[in-house]
């Protein structure tokens, strides 16, 4: 039964990339699937992937939308977006100071 262990080994590796993306604020379900198609390659993707909720922000001078800090363009208006001299505290610093 080798193909039975393969695919336990898939969901394994399902649950524990899916496991990690949740906790650094990703999708869940997405990491869950990348984990199970790829299993080894997938799982580490997802524990170098960035923590999506600790990045710094800041807020696009066209139409005041907080974006993250590395982005280069707005995803709403679209307009290119200079580094900026002042970042909103990430997500995750908010939830501490809220706590
Ligand atoms: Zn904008």
């Amino acid at each position: 039964m080798a193909g039975m262990g393969y695919v336990v080994i898939c969901l394994f590796f399902g649950l524990a990339g899916g496991a990690v993306g949740r906790t650094k604020g990703s999708s869940f379900l997405l990491w869950f699937l990348i984990s199970a198609l790829i299993p080894l390659l997938g799982l580490l993707a997802a524990l170098c992937y960035r923590w999506e909720d600790r990045e710094l922000r800041r807020q696009c001078p066209g139409c005041g939308r907080v974006v993250k800090l590395h982005d280069a363009k707005c995803m709403r208006c679209g307009r290119e977006l200079e580094f900026p001299e002042v970042a909103i505290a990430s997500e995750a610093a908010v939830r501490r100071q809220a706590a």
